[in-house]
């Protein structure tokens, strides 16, 4: 049989193309994990520094190869202590990445990996050669149930930038990676009447998430803010250096968590950052619960059921895609009602949204009342005026009514077109209505 070299790129195609997108990411990972460790810990190697992602997998692959042949020399040995080798190589890797702080699922999921590598080319590892621990797995875990009680302990144990953290994670509910990425420039204007709109374009589904910034996490955000600029220089403590122009304040990051270098803080720093705030808020999770930033976009999204927003107002809100059929009922406006109710459920520090929503209505009922009541005077005045003219030409008419009555009594009309018949009448004229006006002479 000819030894012909073998592909590891091979395997990696044959897992790209038929494994799921997670089970990618983590063969991949346990593959790069295991060459990285085995090129340095067999040959001394240090992975070089700045690769391109493809220049990195075209070294990966390369190690991989080698650890093919070497593993088919070995099997190919008469000696039993040759042929176990690689087991043995990997218990070592399993206890180096125990030591470096890998929780036990991680390290068996790169196991994993690396084992159907070695199946893939009929270079299966011996099973039963390699220690319970390294293929043992913890109970899958499930995200803590975080509630605002949680996140309240959590304020009160938190410093000023956990508490900028803190809050923007429970208003946005957004993916620790588009989290970490905001910079200082994408913010809104802050002087804004809360809650202020905030929208951020995410990573995974390209979609814009249509947050807000709460009443509470405005004033916290601003006075973060303020203490970014006051960030000492790391190289002079203070004192002045050329690293920073001699003014001993760190140089302004573009991101809002920067870390200590020119890269915002990593996924592992947020990680890091909410377990210790969880323990020193004293929460406690069970060893089957985890507590991760997920847990903030979860509880959003548990708000918005719970106060009868619905799913889609808050889906939209963190930017998850919703059905466009969906999306078109929600305008903005409905949006930010949605969020005044959420984030009043998931209040923290108690600074609430102003109750002005409430006095702004009371102010419009008022005005729109005067305006009523105005326009009412108005009409009732004109009544009376029509009022006032009915019962003047009502009692003239009962006047002209009365002198005709007694002008028919007194027997007829003088005949008005004789001089004296005309003298008559004016006369009788003059006397009845001088009586009914009770007049002069
Ligand atoms: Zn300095």
């Amino acid at each position: 049989m000819v030894n012909c070299p073998m592909n590891s790129g091979s395997f990696l195609n044959y897992v790209d193309n038929a494994k799921s997108k997670n089970t990618v990411k983590s063969y991949r990972n346990g593959l790069k994990h295991f060459a990285l460790w085995y090129q340095y810990e067999r040959h001394g190697k240090e992975q070089p520094k700045r690769r391109s992602r493809r220049d990195l997998w075209k070294y990966i692959i390369a190690i991989l190869n080698s650890v093919l042949e070497e593993r088919r020399e070995q099997l190919g040995s008469d000696n039993p202590e040759q042929r176990r080798i690689m087991e043995r190589l990997i218990e070592q890797w399993h206890r180096h990445q125990t030591r470096d702080g890998a929780s036990v699922n991680s390290a068996r999921c790169r196991y994993v990996a690396v084992a159907q590598f070695f199946k893939f080319y009929d270079l299966d590892l011996k099973a039963s050669m390699i220690p319970s621990e390294v293929k043992k797995t913890v109970i899958s875990q499930t995200n803590y149930r975080l509630t605002v009680s949680d996140l309240k302990k959590m304020f009160q144990a938190a410093d000023l930038r956990g508490r900028a953290i803190l809050l923007m994670a429970k208003d946005l509910g957004l993916r620790i990676d588009d989290f970490s990425r905001i910079e200082v420039s994408q913010l809104p204007d802050l002087d804004a009447e809360p809650p202020v709109s905030f929208n951020v374009e995410t990573g995974k589904e390209h979609v814009w998430s249509q947050g807000f910034l709460s009443a509470e996490t405005v004033p916290v955000l601003r006075a973060y803010l303020e203490s970014l600029k006051d960030r000492q220089c790391s190289y002079c403590r203070g004192r002045g250096c050329r690293e920073c122009d001699g003014t001993g304040k760190k140089k302004q990051s573009p991101y809002l968590w920067p870390s200590n270098g020119d890269r915002p803080m990593t996924e592992n720093g947020f990680r890091r950052w909410l377990k210790d705030l969880a323990q020193r808020a004293g929460i406690k999770t069970s060893p089957n619960q985890r507590l991760t930033f997920q847990c903030f976009r979860k509880l959003l999204m548990r708000a918005g059921i719970e106060t009868g927003v619905g799913l889609t107002a808050v889906k939209m809100m963190v930017g998850k895609s919703v059905a466009q059929s969906d999306a078109t009922y929600i305008v903005q406006a409905d949006l930010r009602d949605a969020f005044k109710k959420v984030s009043k459920f998931l209040n923290v520090s108690g600074v609430e949204e102003a109750q002005k929503p409430l006095k702004d209505m009371i102010v419009q009922q008022e005005r729109e009342m005067a305006s009523l009541r105005k326009r009412m005077k108005m009409f009732l005045d004109k009544m009376k005026e029509q009022d006032d003219l009915t019962h003047d030409l009502k009692s003239n008419v009962d006047k002209l009514n009365l002198i005709v009555d007694k002008l028919a009594a007194s027997g007829g009309l003088p005949d008005w077109r004789t001089p004296d018949g005309a003298r008559k009448l004016v006369e009788q004229l003059k006397k009845n209505i001088v009586q009914d006006y009770g007049g002069e002479n």
